[in-house]
């Protein structure tokens, strides 16, 4: 049972000695996570890997060059390089990992806004998880969870106000040519770049996915909200006609279910809809709503990736939740939420 040992990593200055400070930070994180790869680096040798990894390197040098700076600042703080946190970012991809399943959902309601997310990895992917509080940078506070294998972008809040929540898609995503950057690594623009639901479209668009991808809900500082899929060289993307969204493994603008798996994706995705319905009409305090939501354990036909919260969950179980009030600007965290106490930081 995971006890809330979330990493949490307070960095101060401008954005390259930020990710100074948090690579130093998490350089035992990064270590554990790596040691979670290791017995399949000869999947970087095989001409798949090979061709991937050129891609990747190729693609991610020309399209984020204004993010490698950090990206080097990053690595340089966890002590490896550049070149090996992509190697390793390209690793977990050929691995189609079946880690994190996760939820992620935005509300609006009486002018406040609200992101959820849970976090289910399992218990052994549990150290990955960092949750980075930027302060003193070029603008507002920052709160990002991110993995400890690259400054990556899995939910929070970037200085333009833009917050995110989101989950992975399936591991049946292809990989095919490799075209295109690995999700972890597509997220680290939308935390330095996107400054609204427009750009985060635009990125979506020039920038492919191949492989297993994910799926996002992003509310930006006017309060609107964009759901985006993206894997396997392809996306959609939709504007929610509800003042919520959920984001799950469930893909309608791509494909529709079939797998069992992938139905139980969509049934969580109607629970957390449900939920979010009912809560749009409520009285009830928002963020306390959006907790009660995150601890759920409705189960729609007997599979346990449909219920909100998976503490027991054999692959996915939940680890971690998070909220961010965007309004009140305080963040909100918890080892799994219905076993734990919450905790709360203020931007
Ligand atoms: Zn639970």
């Amino acid at each position: 049972m995971n006890t809330a040992d979330l990493t949490i990593v307070e960095t101060r200055g401008g954005f390259a000695e930020r990710a100074a400070q948090l690579g130093e930070a998490v350089r035992t994180n990064y270590a554990v996570t790596v040691a979670l790869f290791d017995n399949r680096r000869a999947l970087l040798d095989t001409a798949q890997g090979k061709q991937v990894l050129a891609n990747v390197r190729a693609r991610y040098l020309k399209r984020c060059a204004d993010v490698i700076p950090y990206m080097v600042a990053f690595a340089k703080g966890v002590g490896t390089s550049l070149d090996d946190i992509i190697e390793v970012n390209v690793l977990v991809m050929l691995c189609k990992s079946r880690l994190a399943e996760c939820t992620g959902f935005a509300i609006t309601r009486d002018a406040r806004t609200v992101v959820g997310q849970n976090w289910d990895t399992g218990e052994s992917a549990a150290p990955m998880a960092v949750l980075e509080i930027g302060r003193d940078g070029y603008g507002p506070d920052t709160a990002r969870f991110t993995s400890a294998l690259t400054l990556d972008f899995w939910a929070g809040i970037n200085p333009h106000g833009l917050a995110t929540g989101g989950c992975s898609g399936p591991s049946g995503d292809p990989i095919g040519t490799g075209a295109g950057v690995t999700g972890t690594l597509w997220r680290g623009p939308v935390f330095y770049r996107c400054t609204d639901v427009d750009d985060v479209k635009e990125l979506v668009a020039s920038i492919p996915v191949p492989g297993k991808g994910f799926n996002t809900v992003y509310v930006d500082a006017h309060d609107r909200m964009l759901w985006t899929q993206q894997g396997g060289g392809r996306f959609g993307t939709a504007v929610p006609e509800t003042p919520y969204c959920a984001a799950t493994g469930y893909r309608p603008a791509m494909n529709e279910p079939r797998t069992p798996k992938e139905q139980a994706a969509r049934n969580r995705w109607r629970r957390f809809m449900h939920l979010a319905e009912q809560a749009s009409h409520s009285d009830h305090d928002l963020v306390e709503t959006v907790k009660a939501i995150l601890a759920d354990h409705h189960v729609t036909d007997g599979h346990p990736d449909s219920a909100p919260c998976r503490h027991d969950g054999p692959e996915n179980s939940t680890q971690f939740s998070l909220v961010f009030d965007l309004t009140s600007r305080n963040v909100h965290y918890c080892g799994q939420p219905c076993r734990n106490e919450w905790r709360r930081i203020k931007l």
